[in-house]
């Protein structure tokens, strides 16, 4: 391009000298000088007028001239606009490749803007969520999907758990609504029929349901002649004792078992916003459970405290007078199940430590023991039903495998977790996490 520009200078001197040399011959230099400009100013002037024009087609083409100053620049700008041009089909196959593959979902998607307008959704967002592209693109999200569940689920910051909803085109229809942010405050909404899986988790709740309420009746007959047997019992032989003592413990143990089921049903079949919360007292709660399980094992030492804590050098008072507001007979049972465990699974002069503080902007509810712990390969699964750690452990202590399965689901109601610690032989740690929102101001 350098030369390019030296040679259209040179050119252009030559070109006016010559021109002044001609003029010169009929005595005006001055007169041929300027004409010889005037002349190579219209031949630019008509160059320019062709290479804008190509410019404004887009630079399609063949390029205007061949060889001057002009077909370097021109030269320059094709090989730009080339490389544009392919960089720009190249996005556009991509783009076009994503807009594909999200179309051939059976999962509905759908991309809403950061004032809440749908900006794009794919077919399947008809059938699931009655969103038209092509009728709907532009409108807002919130007057098209007018379930509450969702505009409070899009306002919250925290997508980590889907929620699950009634599909607006059909009442049979069930789906899972997971939202993603991108480009900062761009949102990519999914949803998925999982009505299916609904209904199969529904067959399995009523179920239990169902198997532990049938089981009641007869459990209670057995249970009662089991003890009327043992009752007059006087004459039968020591073997015949025994066996009626096991067959006494077992039932009971059955008994304890369909009561958690049912428990853990009822809290199944509860609404997630179901909040039944009552304003009561942290400490005459805990204390009360305390109460029941000095009288189950008396040789246990419970002890009960309330930590301040310091935020930044402020001292955040926290102590007995403290108030929840929560669901007391979930909690209860939560609670309870945690000390009975402590309990049972510490040797006879085992202490158990309950403490209450605020930690990291949370409630901590801790109970440790020092009984026989808990390996750690087991401490992932020890929440699932049934899941034990070993059978003789359980068999000696009468559990049923439940108890630890309902302290998740109650803390789950509560927006609260479980944190568990242990070690083999020296004992177990388990912490109820739970947001300051619970604590009454
Ligand atoms: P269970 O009714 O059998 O106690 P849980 O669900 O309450 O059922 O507990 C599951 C298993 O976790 C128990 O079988 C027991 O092995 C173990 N576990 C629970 N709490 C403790 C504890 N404090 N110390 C040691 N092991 C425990």
């Amino acid at each position: 391009m350098f030369y390019a520009v030296i040679k259209q200078v040179l050119q252009l001197v030559v070109l006016a000298f010559v021109g002044g040399l001609i003029g010169n011959e009929f005595g005006h230099f001055w007169i041929g000088f300027s004409l010889a400009l005037l002349i190579e100013a219209i031949s630019k002037s008509y160059y320019f007028h062709h290479v804008y024009a190509w410019l404004k087609e887009g630079a399609h083409g063949s390029k205007p001239f061949a060889n001057n100053f002009w077909s370097a620049l021109t030269g320059q700008v094709a090989k730009i606009t080339t490389k544009l041009r392919m960089e720009n089909d190249l996005l556009k196959s991509n783009v076009e490749y994503f807009k594909e593959s999200f179309q051939a979902l059976n999962d509905a998607v759908v991309v809403i803007d950061d004032n809440g307008i749908i900006d794009w959704a794919n077919s399947s967002a008809e059938r699931l969520l009655g969103i038209y592209l092509e009728q709907d693109a532009g409108q807002l999200f919130s007057h098209l999907i007018r379930a509450p569940e969702v505009i409070n689920y899009l306002d919250q910051a925290d997508y980590t758990s889907p929620i699950s909803i009634i599909s607006p085109t059909s009442l049979e229809c069930r789906l899972e609504i997971q939202v993603t942010r991108f480009r900062k405050s761009y949102t990519l909404l999914f949803a998925r029929d999982i009505t299916d899986l609904y209904k199969l988790e529904t067959m399995r709740r009523d179920f239990v349901a169902n198997v532990s309420h049938e089981l009641r009746t007869p459990l209670t007959v057995i249970s009662g002649y089991l003890e009327t047997l043992r009752d007059h019992s006087d004459n039968l032989p020591p073997v015949w004792l025994r066996a009626i003592d096991q067959m006494l413990n077992q039932s009971a143990r059955m008994d304890e078992m369909v009561d958690d089921l049912i428990w853990l049903s009822r809290l199944e079949a509860l609404p997630s916003d179901d909040k039944e919360f009552e304003c009561f007292s942290l400490q005459v709660l805990l204390q009360s459970i305390i109460n029941d399980v000095e009288l189950s094992f008396p040789t246990k030492v419970v002890s009960l405290s309330f930590e301040s804590s310091y935020i930044s050098d402020i001292k955040l008072n926290f102590d007995a007078s403290v108030k929840l507001r929560s669901n007391f007979l979930e909690l209860q049972s939560a609670f309870a199940n945690l000390v009975q465990n402590a309990a049972k699974y510490t040797s006879d002069d085992g202490k158990i430590d309950i403490k209450c503080s605020i930690l990291t902007n949370k409630l901590h509810v801790c109970f440790s023991d020092n009984g026989i712990g808990i390996d750690s390969k087991h401490l992932n699964r020890l929440t699932e039903r049934f899941y034990r750690v070993d059978d003789s452990r359980t068999s000696g202590t009468g559990g049923t495998g439940l108890g630890l399965a309902i302290v998740k689901h109650i803390l789950a109601r509560h927006q609260a977790e479980l944190i568990i610690d242990s070690e083999l032989g020296k004992g177990s740690q388990f912490t109820c996490v739970f947001p300051l929102t619970l604590l009454e101001q």
